[in-house]
């Protein structure tokens, strides 16, 4: 069975034993095996970028950002490919991981204006004779931890722009579904990129370990699970590395009385079952704000999950696929049948399902509870599957308490027709991302990507501005060429213009 290597300055390296399984969750089956990365492997990887750092850092961006359109082409001219590979591994539909796809190709057009973002800030005669201005230089070699949700786009959100700012990249993806992201990898060094500006690691905690005690890293970016988001900062910055780390979510949507119902239901259910509830900004809560529109929706979205088209995520024309292993079936199972012992009252139960013709894969039913409360581990906790939870509530400003209440705070949307409620929302709610109407408010790749609370430990979100502000340092830089005649006396008061 083929093993998955590591690419490391350009070349596939297979330096160790250790492996894992990669399993196609369509059919249960172990498709292929990945190397699992040694400390060895990531200071081959630290070598390597250390190598080709200071040519690329010298490197004119628009030189970099030129490998960015040939990357581009190369993305485009391989959708089909990748597409198949993230579905075999992952398991959602062909036309979801094409989205992704997508998504993740306007992160590289973003970079592809690397001369424009890099201009820097300069002030002429900011004192008599004295020029200043702000460069941002690269901080050297980066690294980036993914998780296996969207293994093309999110790795994509990274490495396009640490790379166009002149740092060298280690990857580790998600050990679940590499092999797509590996391509895309390879895609970029065809594109023309120097070995050694990227490279990737796969493996488990002993490669994130082994990055995160490396002096040589100097930042790392991470998206995946709260508790190792809380970890990777904790013990990044106590290295004084720059880390963003990315964690989980629990994103509502409120339902005022007022919402256009028919395209609330439809939002809803392509954001809360779409990628079988494996989004760090699928809904799945929806806090309904009274109880006719509750029993409306409650009416309209039954029926449509009941029909939802599930099976192979190869298999053009579905709706949904499987979850992404065996042990993720599991737990979400679990949380179905916490929801009821604690007296959630389930509208469709999705555990049945026996999908023909793949009865081995990982796949369960979309799931509806009603009158879900506070206390219940089904509200409280993200579940990461196909499971819908109606709150209701008496007012708007007991939606936004539950809201501002809840540990997460990655993306959050309001259905209305009314100005006024949007606004309150937009400005009252603590979440990073917000949808009027929007149910997945991802932000484009010009804005940037981040949830508050403890869906982000630190400063900087991903991507677009902040992302280019988080991949370089400010260095200010104030200069003199003084008139040859003229010689200033020695100044002991402090400088100003005063
Ligand atoms: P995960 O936290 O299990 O894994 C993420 C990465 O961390 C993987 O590369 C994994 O190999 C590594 N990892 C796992 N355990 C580790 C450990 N003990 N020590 C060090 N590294 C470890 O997450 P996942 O299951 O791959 O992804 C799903 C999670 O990611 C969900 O919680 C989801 O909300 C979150 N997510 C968040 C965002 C966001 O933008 N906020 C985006 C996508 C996914």
């Amino acid at each position: 069975m083929k093993t998955i290597p590591h690419l490391i300055h350009g070349m596939a390296v297979e330096d160790s034993d250790r492996s894992a399984d990669v399993f196609n969750p369509s059919t249960g089956e172990v498709i292929r095996k990945v190397g699992l990365g040694t400390r060895d492997t990531v200071q081959r990887a630290i070598e390597s970028a250390k190598s080709a750092f200071p040519t690329w850092r010298n490197t004119p961006p628009a030189k970099r950002a030129q490998v960015m359109f040939r990357f581009k082409q190369l993305l485009e001219q391989n959708e089909a490919k990748i597409a198949e590979l993230i579905s075999q591994e992952h398991g959602k539909t062909l036309e979801d991981a094409a989205g992704e796809l997508k998504r993740g190709i306007e992160n590289v057009e973003f970079a592809c204006a690397a001369p424009e973002i890099l201009k820097g800030e300069f002030s002429r005669n900011a004192g008599p004779n004295i020029d200043a201005w702000s460069d941002f230089q690269p901080l050297g070699i980066v690294a980036g931890i993914t998780p296996f949700n969207f293994p093309a786009m999110v790795p994509l959100w990274m490495y396009p722009l640490a790379i166009v700012c002149g740092n060298c990249f280690i990857l580790k993806p998600s050990e679940r579904d590499p092999s797509s992201t590996l391509l895309i990898a390879e895609l970029l060094n065809q594109a023309g990129l120097p070995k050694g500006v990227m490279n990737v690691v796969h493996g488990d905690k002993v490669v994130v370990d082994a990055l995160i005690e490396a002096p040589e890293v100097k930042a790392l970016s991470f998206v995946g699970s709260t508790p190792i988001a809380e970890y990777i900062y904790s013990e990044g910055a106590k290295r004084g590395k720059r880390i963003q780390a990315l964690g989980g979510a629990k994103n509502h949507a409120v339902l005022m009385p007022d919402a256009d119902l028919d395209n609330a239901v439809n939002a809803l259910m392509g954001a809360a079952f779409g990628s079988c509830g494996e989004r760090c900004m699928a809904i799945s809560v929806a806090v309904c704000v009274g109880g006719q529109i509750a029993d409306a929706l409650v009416r309209k979205l039954a029926p449509q999950i009941k029909a939802l088209k599930i099976g192979a995520g190869t298999t053009a024309g579905l709706e949904m696929g499987p979850l992404v292993t065996s042990a993720a079936r599991e737990k979400v199972v679990g949380y179905v049948n916490d929801g009821v012992v604690a007296g959630a009252e389930l509208v469709v139960d999705g555990r049945g399902l026996q999908v023909f013709g793949n009865e081995n894969g990982f796949f369960l039913g979309g799931c509806l509870f009603d009158r879900v409360t506070p206390d219940m581990r089904i509200y409280k906790e993200e579940i990461f599957g196909p499971v819908l939870c109606i709150v209701r509530v008496g007012s708007l400003e007991e939606a936004m308490q539950l809201i501002n209440d809840h540990e997460y705070g990655n993306g959050t949307c309001i259905f209305t027709r009314d100005g006024e409620s949007a606004r309150l929302f937009c400005d009252e709610i603590e979440v990073g991302m917000v949808g009027v109407n929007v149910p997945l408010p991802v932000p484009v790749s010009y804005h940037s990507f981040g949830g508050w609370k403890r869906s982000l430990f630190g400063d900087l979100h991903a991507y677009g501005p902040d992302g280019v502000r988080f991949y370089t340092k400010r260095k200010a830089i104030t200069q003199r060429w003084p008139q040859r005649a003229s010689h200033e006396a020695a100044q002991f008061a402090f400088p100003s213009n005063g």
